[in-house]
């Protein structure tokens, strides 16, 4: 038989938007002392737009675009619906291309006319050892300062341009920083996007640590490197990419939005996509637990 107390706990907390898949992990969250956010989609809206282009020299903005718009043609990364849906402003023609590939946590590749492109992050520059030329270093560090997200057109393995995407903090996640913290719990964030971007963000909401530039396969790890420091984590995150540190937290908690795969690898799933229930469901679990010793 469930015990009384659990029974009404697990109402509780689905009258308060939570699908609670694991009760051990509901009933551990009241010890919690560390949570690992995701950052985009997750502390930010996750609706990015283009907000600035730089191009090297002969190449034309809309050219850049409609090049990046064709590599983009075949992703569902919001990254690459910004980028398509900037040609599509401007009124670019978007060659075709062929041979697409999503290379997972860093950006994509495509043929278009014969060359090989690609679109992606500092991830992306890192793996293919490519130097970056003067003129979009300069452009990257003043959309990093403005918390903006930068990605890099490569043709034949040379950057040719770069475009800065800004997404918005969500509103929530201000409060969501300070109340963990009145409840002596650290916060994280984990993220593919470059430093620049993730210490904007976290300085704004005042996050403890931030993990940048981490790829998809190495999300979990950070998880454990806390929880080999003593920690008893919890992961919050939406996307494909989070479900391995899902798995790997002592309390993985997917936000409802988020993809089958994150909700399928959590313990906790927080139906109204609203981050504030992350700290309802730590007090739920202390008030709830406490009446059971
Ligand atoms: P996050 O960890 O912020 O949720 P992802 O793991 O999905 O992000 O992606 C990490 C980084 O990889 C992005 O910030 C971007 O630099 C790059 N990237 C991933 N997919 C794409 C894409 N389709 N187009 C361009 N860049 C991409
Ligand atoms: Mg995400």
């Amino acid at each position: 038989a469930i015990p009384l107390v659990v029974a009404i706990n697990t109402s509780l907390a689905a009258r308060n938007g939570m699908l609670i898949r694991d009760r051990i992990a509901m009933e551990q969250a009241r010890d919690l002392d560390t949570i690992v956010f995701d950052k985009t989609g997750t502390l930010t809206k996750g609706e990015q737009g283009v907000v600035d282009v730089e191009t090297v020299d002969p190449v034309e903005e809309t050219e850049a675009l409609a090049l990046a718009a064709a590599v983009e043609g075949d992703s569902e990364h919001m990254i690459a619906q910004a980028i398509r849906e900037a040609a599509h402003d401007r009124d670019v023609t978007v060659p075709s291309a062929t041979g697409f590939e999503a290379l997972k946590g860093r950006g994509v590749r495509a043929t278009v006319d014969g060359e090989a492109v690609h679109v992606g992050g500092p991830n992306l520059l890192s793996e293919l050892e490519t130097d970056v030329p003067s003129e979009l270093t300069a452009f990257a560090e003043d959309a990093g300062d403005d918390a903006q997200t930068v990605i890099y057109l490569l043709r034949e393995g040379t950057p040719i341009a770069a475009f800065a995407l800004a997404d918005v903090v969500r509103d929530e996640s201000y409060q969501v920083v300070d109340a963990l913290h009145e409840l002596g719990i650290e916060v994280a964030m984990l993220t593919g996007d470059s430093e620049d971007v993730a210490q904007a963000v976290a300085d704004d909401l005042g996050i403890d640590t931030v993990f940048a530039e981490v790829l998809p396969e190495d999300k979990d790890t950070k998880v454990t490197e806390l929880q080999e420091q003593g920690h008893l984590v919890a992961m919050v995150g939406d996307g494909v990419n989070d479900a391995p540190a899902l798995t790997r937290a002592d309390i993985g908690i997917a936000i409802g939005s988020g993809t089958d795969v994150a909700v399928q690898s959590a313990d906790i799933i927080l139906v109204q996509n609203n981050p504030m229930d992350v700290v309802r469901l730590v007090t739920l679990s202390k008030a709830s637990y406490r009446k059971m010793q």
